[in-house]
């Protein structure tokens, strides 16, 4: 017979949405039960994506920056190395995670269920465990953040054991010598720069003409040169019509619309990822995923169904855990009638590829389409002191303003230490501070933040 629980609050997923929506609940005193599928807690972000993947980078940088200096150490990475070895510390990682997650859940006294969760009314869940034990959870509130999944094209035969999807990537033992990568955006093309980086020879194939198409041309032009300055391969415009495993051949062969073959040991379909709604049953919620197959909200974060709220990227964009953890929170706030108000829309966005890039609000491009008279202001880190001592040749900040040339639209940064240097930007611009401000103010010096003093007197510059 089922067991059947009432809970002020049902939480679905335990990634940075659902967490952080299941802590806001029991720090007002409610009775909030979390269901998580998995063993661990945390989501992707933690277990298949930003942790593990901004893991290996650490390494792929200490790797590069040790051949950067092979005269002096000769340094050369063994021939069979295990990926294992380069996230060693993903384990420590991980385990601090969630031992921290864990006591936050528990010290909150959130109920931590873990089993498959399925609707059956709009306010009742059956939670069925590794045993096939079901219970039932009623609830007048209950918040979805079961988050996404990689899409797997149709002619791509992801096996995990050649080619693999950005959730199983990691779980490849050796690194390979070569690595095919689908895909322009973020994650693309983080994975691609991270692995060359690493040594491992990438070609990455998209049938955009250039990765990253919502950022302007000079930064990913920078991107682009910064990843084939490592020796990797960057083939735009490519329609691939398949990509398999060649027993025979023991090769990856990726094919292309033109009739060209690619041979690689291990190929990465990082083509995009898709909502987890298939397990969830939301029509008996009386729900139905939009044509992107997400859940739609408005901006309070509330479903069609008035009393279900839904976050993270069951919802779609931005997609990024950062952005995940304040719409649960948010979610639980305004479905206990604890309203926040708008959410600001100025998220940044951070890239972890190698360059690194991150922007805040509107590119050159957008900025040119509303005012076409915007004035741009750019500066290049090797010709600022910080960027000159510490040898970074490819860096550049560029803010784009009003024709005024004082209201801030946006900043957009490539080089080692953008997603940090962002947020300056966007603290300018959630202040409404006009341009002057870099100019204005004393920055420590040297630092690569002299980047914004610099584009800022470039744009004073050419005011009328
Ligand atoms: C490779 C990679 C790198 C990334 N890098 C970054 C980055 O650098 N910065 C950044 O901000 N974001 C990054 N992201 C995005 C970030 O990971 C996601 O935006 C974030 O994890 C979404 O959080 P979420 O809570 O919505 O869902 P998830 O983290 O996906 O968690 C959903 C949880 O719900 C559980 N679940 C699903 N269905 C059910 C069910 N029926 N019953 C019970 N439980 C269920 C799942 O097991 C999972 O634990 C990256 C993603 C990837 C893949």
């Amino acid at each position: 017979m089922s067991k059947e629980e009432q809970y002020d609050m049902i939480v679905i997923g335990s990634g940075p949405a659902g967490q952080k929506a299941a802590i806001q609940a029991a720090k007002v005193g409610r009775n909030v039960a979390l269901v998580e599928r998995s063993r661990e807690l945390g989501g992707s972000c933690v277990h298949r994506g930003t942790i593990p993947s901004k893991t290996l980078r650490e390494n792929a940088l200490r790797v590069k920056a040790m051949r950067q200096s092979a005269e002096i150490a000769n340094f050369e990475l063994p021939e069979e190395i295990e990926l294992a070895t380069l996230i060693s510390r993903l384990g420590d990682v991980l385990d601090a995670h969630d031992e921290y997650m864990r006591r936050q859940v528990s010290r909150n006294n959130v109920e931590l269920i873990h089993g498959r969760a399925k609707f059956v009314t709009p306010t009742q869940v059956a939670i069925t465990d590794v045993r096939g034990n079901v219970s039932l959870l009623n609830s007048e509130h209950i918040v979805i953040a079961t988050g996404s999944e990689p899409r797997t094209p149709s002619h791509i035969a992801i096996d995990h054991e050649h080619l693999f999807d950005s959730d199983s990537i990691l779980s490849m033992l050796y690194l390979p010598t070569s690595l095919v990568v689908l895909g322009g955006g973020v994650i693309a093309s983080e994975y691609a720069s991270i692995f060359q980086a690493l040594g491992v020879k990438v070609t990455m194939i998209d049938k955009y003409s250039r990765p990253l198409g919502f950022l302007d041309d000079d930064l990913t032009d920078t991107f682009i040169a910064g990843f084939e300055d490592m020796g990797g391969t960057w083939m735009g415009q490519s329609t691939v019509t398949n990509a398999y495993w060649d027993d025979k051949k023991s090769t990856v062969i990726t094919e292309l619309e033109d009739g060209t073959q690619i041979c690689s040991e291990k190929l990465l379909c990082a083509a995009g990822r898709v909502s987890n709604v298939k397990d969830l049953f939301i029509e008996n919620a009386g729900l139905e995923v939009n044509d992107r197959g997400l859940i739609n909200v408005d901006a309070n974060l509330r479903t069609s169904v008035p009393s279900i709220y839904a976050a993270g990227d069951i919802i779609g964009p931005p997609s990024l855990a950062s952005a995940s953890m304040e719409q649960g929170r948010r979610a639980t706030c305004n479905a206990l009638n604890m309203p926040l108000g708008s959410m600001n829309t100025m998220i940044p966005s951070g890239i972890y590829s190698i360059p690194e890039l991150s922007s805040i609000g509107l590119s050159e491009v957008q900025a040119r389409e509303k005012y076409p008279q915007a004035i741009v202001g750019k500066a290049r880190f090797d010709e600022i002191a910080r960027g000159q001592i510490s040898g970074i040749q490819n860096g550049l900040l560029k803010i784009v303003c009003d024709a005024q040339g004082k209201k801030i639209l946006g900043v957009m940064i490539v080089g080692e230490g953008a997603t940090e240097l962002i947020h300056i930007g966007q603290m300018a611009m959630i202040s409404d501070n006009d341009i002057d401000v870099f100019v204005d103010n004393i920055f420590n010096f040297p630092t690569l933040a002299e980047a914004y003093r610099v584009a800022a007197l470039s744009i004073i510059g050419q005011r009328t």
